[in-house]
């Protein structure tokens, strides 16, 4: 599941329950919406493709 977090904007990825934002470390996170996740998911392609590069 992909949460964010209300404090600082962090979207991370949890395969179980996150209670916490790994990045400021409050429980404000939920649920990231359809707007984000396509975000996220953009950010991942743009990161593989940067290491694809280096190979
Ligand atoms: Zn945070």
């Amino acid at each position: 599941m992909i949460y964010a977090c209300e404090d600082c904007g962090f979207l991370f990825f949890r395969v179980n329950e996150a209670r916490e934002c790994p990045s400021c470390e409050k429980t404000n996170i939920r649920l990231a919406n359809p707007e984000e996740i396509q975000r996220l998911q953009k950010l991942l392609e743009e990161r593989d493709k940067a290491l694809s590069k280096e190979e």
